[in-house]
């Protein structure tokens, strides 16, 4: 091989090398980027023709066709402009990108800049292809000489100044960032330009600007694309978490406010009024709208449930039969006096037993039935319940059919997600919170169940919900034939409970249901009384204990009580703390049972009855 391409070579080497690397990875498309691109392809265009015309076109080319010969090693001095203008191009970019604050303006710059550059480039390359060219060989390679190659040296010391008169007048801009390296090739390319001049036959330049486009590399801005995408994106989650959050809070005090402002107005109206029959009416809608508030509650707490994965089923054996004819009675009682039709049709042949989340499937029938109700003005809901059986399995299919608004084709997905509410401006009058669909999709997948909903806009809507249940083949005991009779209201004359509450008003609407199964009370407003009472030697049949009270919560108050000795009254937690879990919190702390507020006359009737019939 011949010296003096060696350095175009190796050169080549590195030039590839480089291209690998720079192309292995996933770069910012910004216009640094996009000239060093430029940059190494006109680089490894130049070296490729110096290694040609240093090897063959030395010995055939200058030989063959004198006139030819000189159009191909004209190539060279076309790569020589074609690099220097690019790099003039990147200095300049560098140079003032900070320095223009709008973008706008700056890219206009560049733009006339590159256009500028452009143009340059193209009258060089025809004064190049016009002015004379001479070569010679040395060594085994060829040199060119002649007002060509003049002009180019002509060119490169303008650009070599323009580089320099940039430098200078941005070096306040420049000095502390990472582009030093690249003012000093520029130094350095000044020596190389002379030393080329001096001895023509070193083909230094090239192998120079290779360099300097190798260290070049290290200077372009090189961040992590692809984690720059994850953080951007987990950005935007956690921007819309934000949002949903916002817009939930306003929803939720919507939602809320809706409800008690019924409470509070009624409550208002029932002082003034002296009409037995109106209050009833009244509290009946005190009633209703505490029951609203309610369901907004459990949606909240279901949601959280489901958020932190601990929305769990339980599986219970149960009547289904019973289960559906609570739904008519309360969807029903849903429908009020609003025109609409409602039909049932349960399969004859649905299992006496089924062995399932009972509570979860009503809840998930009540959600679609409460829905038909609010989003149907006129016609009818229909309550379809199917069977399919299979071994020992029972596949449920419910069907809830209504002639109500509807839902468009393109919202259909939508109305699984939470806090999603559709044709708000229309339904504005409609309560709600978005919350139920999304709550009643995730317990049919918990229940390894399916949902579907088919539905016309304008026309009605049908939701079918499709879950296996195991049958439970027994017979009714005699025990649970009696259980079934209506129970009379239990009366447990005789029995006294102590109330622990800081809140009054909790204290009195627990003492007063309590009276009306003529229990004896006692009200204390903190454990420590409860305590007292106790070490007093006050006899009770049973405790209820709020947990949420200063100083000493129910549960450090439960804890004090099974220190004293022969302490053995059933301790019941009573509290409006219905996160997630807090049931099974409470039975672990040592609680005999969990009443959740506000109180659920029935919820309260079966732990009456088992704890204070048991003691007798
Ligand atoms: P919401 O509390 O708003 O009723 P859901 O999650 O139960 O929340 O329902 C989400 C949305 O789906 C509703 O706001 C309503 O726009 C639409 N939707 C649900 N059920 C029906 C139905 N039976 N007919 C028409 N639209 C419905």
């Amino acid at each position: 091989m011949e010296n003096a391409i060696f350095f175009s070579i190796c050169s080549l080497c590195y030039s590839i090398l480089i291209f690998l690397v720079f192309f292995s990875k996933e770069r910012l498309e910004n216009l640094e980027n996009k000239i060093y691109k430029t940059l190494m392809v006109v680089n490894l265009f130049g070296l490729i023709i110096e290694i040609f015309l240093g090897t063959l076109a030395s010995k055939y080319l200058v030989n063959i066709n004198y006139s030819f010969a000189i159009v191909i090693l004209k190539l060279i001095l076309v790569y020589f402009i074609a690099w220097l203008l690019t790099f003039t191009f990147y200095i300049v970019v560098i140079s003032i990108k900070d320095k223009i604050k709008s973008t706008m303006k700056r890219e206009k710059i560049f733009k006339i800049v590159k256009n500028l550059l452009f143009v340059l480039s193209f009258i060089s390359i025809i004064i190049i292809y016009c002015l004379p060219l001479d070569s010679y060989r040395e060594g085994g390679a060829a040199y060119t000489y002649g007002p060509a190659a003049d002009y180019i040296y002509v060119l490169t010391i303008v650009m070599l100044l323009i580089w320099v008169v940039m430098f200078i007048a941005n070096y306040k801009n420049i000095k502390s960032k990472k582009y030093i390296p690249v003012f000093l090739f520029i130094i350095l390319g000044m020596i190389v330009v002379t030393i080329q001049r001096m001895y023509p036959e070193l083909t230094l330049i090239i192998p120079m600007q290779t360099f300097i486009t190798f260290l070049m590399y290290f200077t372009i801005e090189n961040p992590d694309l692809k984690l720059i995408r994850e953080l951007n994106i987990a950005r935007d989650q956690a921007e819309k978490a934000n949002n949903a959050k916002t817009e939930f809070l306003s929803n939720m005090s919507h939602e809320i406010r809706t409800p008690l402002n019924a409470i509070d107005g009624f409550s208002q109206l029932i002082l003034e009024e002296n009409n037995i029959d109106t209050i009833k009416d009244e509290a009946r809608d005190i009633m209703a709208a505490s029951q609203n508030l309610l369901e907004i509650v459990n949606g909240i707490l279901d949601i959280s449930k489901i958020e932190a994965n601990k929305l769990e089923i339980v599986n219970v054996e149960y009547e289904p039969a019973k289960v559906f004819d609570e739904l008519v009675k309360l969807t029903k009682a849903r429908i009020g006096d609003k025109p609409l039709e409602f039909k049932v049709n349960i399969a004859k042949d649905l299992p006496e037993y089924l062995n399932g989340d009972y509570v979860r499937l009503k809840q998930i029938a009540v959600n679609l039935l409460t829905n038909a109700v609010k989003y149907t003005k006129k016609g009818s809901i229909t309550l379809n319940v199917d069977v399919v059986k299979k071994d020992n399995i029972c596949r449920l299919i419910i069907s809830v059919k209504d002639t109500g608004i509807g839902i468009k084709k393109e919202n259909l997905d939508k109305i699984f997600t939470k806090f999603e509410r559709l044709d708000l401006e229309k339904n504005i009058t409609i309560e709600g919170t978005g919350l139920g669909l999304a709550i009643t999709k995730k317990l049919v997948e918990l229940m390894h169940g399916k949902i579907v909903v088919d539905s016309t806009y304008g026309k009605g809507s049908n939701f079918t919900v499709a879950i296996d249940q195991k049958i439970v083949n027994k017979v009714k005991t005699i025990k649970e034939v009696k259980e079934e009779k209506p129970a009379k209201q239990v009366n447990l004359k005789g029995k006294k409970i102590l109330i622990v509450d800081d809140n009054l008003i909790n204290l009195k609407v627990a003492a007063r249901l309590l009276l009306s199964y003529k229990i004896d009370t006692e009200e204390v407003s903190s454990g420590f009384d409860c305590l007292k009472n106790i070490k007093d030697g006050k006899k009770y049949d049973m405790i209820l204990m709020d947990d949420m009270m200063p100083k000493m919560s129910g549960v450090e108050t439960f804890k004090k009580l099974q220190e004293i000795d022969g302490f053995d009254i059933p301790v019941i937690a009573l509290t409006a703390n219905a996160i997630a879990g807090m049931k099974e919190n409470y039975l672990k702390q040592g609680f005999n049972d969990y009443i959740s507020k506000p109180i659920d006359k029935k919820e309260l009737e079966r732990v009456l009855t088992t704890y204070l019939n048991a003691k007798k």
